[in-house]
């Protein structure tokens, strides 16, 4: 039976008194996007799914209207790595960089996104209207992403967390549904809190099957932390959305040079490219590199 999609959002919330702070996702839409403009296998989109999902939390975090949060990750495995990014309107865009990896899965059902990341670093770079932005960086732990995260926050973040995220691929390649949660304990969290949460975490199936589940994000925080004064306090929309324009990449163009650009006029008379997290194509006529030459240093 086709379902209407719904549409994509957060829910933030907090429980035990303020103690824990919680967010739960359904972006099933977002990651399914992704999944068309970039053709990405069923792993990559699992991966790419992921990482979109958590993104869009980590941006519902963000204090500041124009404050931006990028995850990477480099890895030797054969995705490469995978970029994405969330503004602090929950707005993502991301990719991977080998879209069409295709490896066996370690266990029926379930996608080997750890053997397909592999070893390598994941960094967050939060801009945050720093000069500088903040970076952290850790080495991966599994490649599943929700690890690699829970670690990121713990270590670079020094905040305890529970990161669970789901993406289920259908056998059409379609993305059925994915989503996720991030629970953190907050420092004034008290042991009884603490060990209340870990038996519920220990108790929850797998994001992928909760989802396959139908439960909704609500459903989902209901269940680990509804007996734990769970508040729910707002509802955030989320989607996949890009700001790259002409205007951005024509000043990427001019950045690169005098020397290059005069190169890509006498070779190829124009140039055409393509924005890496939407896929849009931006095509350059010979007299516009020119204008643009005269700008470049
Ligand atoms: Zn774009």
């Amino acid at each position: 039976m086709q379902q209407e999609k719904k549409q994509d959002y957060i829910i933030r919330a907090t429980a035990a008194n303020g103690s824990i702070r919680a967010f739960a996702a359904t972006t099933g839409n977002l990651v399914q996007y992704a999944r068309q403009i970039h053709h990405t296998s069923p792993v990559a989109s699992a991966a790419l799914g992921r990482m979109l999902t958590a993104a869009a939390m980590m941006g519902s975090m963000l204090k500041g209207d124009k404050d931006l949060v990028t995850l990477q990750i480099r890895s030797l495995g054969p995705l490469k790595g995978i970029v994405v990014s969330a503004d602090a309107q929950a707005r993502v865009k991301g990719y991977v960089f080998q879209p069409n990896v295709d490896i066996p899965s370690k266990y029926p059902g379930k996608l080997d996104v750890g053997s397909a990341v592999g070893e390598g670093y994941l960094s967050v770079i939060r801009d945050i209207g720093m000069k500088e932005p903040y970076a952290g960086r850790i080495q991966l732990v599994s490649g599943e992403i929700a690890e690699d995260l829970t670690y990121y926050f713990a270590q670079s973040d020094q905040t305890p967390s529970a990161v669970g995220l789901g993406v289920l691929v259908d056998t059409d390649t379609s993305i059925r549904c994915a989503g996720g949660f991030i629970i953190q304990l907050m420092p004034d969290a008290t042991e009884d809190t603490i060990s209340k949460l870990e038996t519920k975490l220990n108790q929850i199936p797998y994001v992928t099957d909760l989802l396959d589940m139908g439960k909704s994000p609500e459903e989902i925080l209901e269940m680990i932390l509804g007996d734990m004064e769970l508040k729910i306090i707002d509802k955030m929309p989320t989607e996949f959305y890009c700001n790259c324009s002409k205007e951005r990449v024509e000043k990427a163009l001019i950045s690169i040079g005098k020397e290059e650009l005069e190169k890509i006029i006498a070779e190829d008379k124009q140039a055409n490219l393509h924005c890496h997290f939407c896929g849009k194509e931006y095509d350059f006529t010979e007299e516009e590199l020119k204008a643009l030459l005269a700008e470049a240093k």
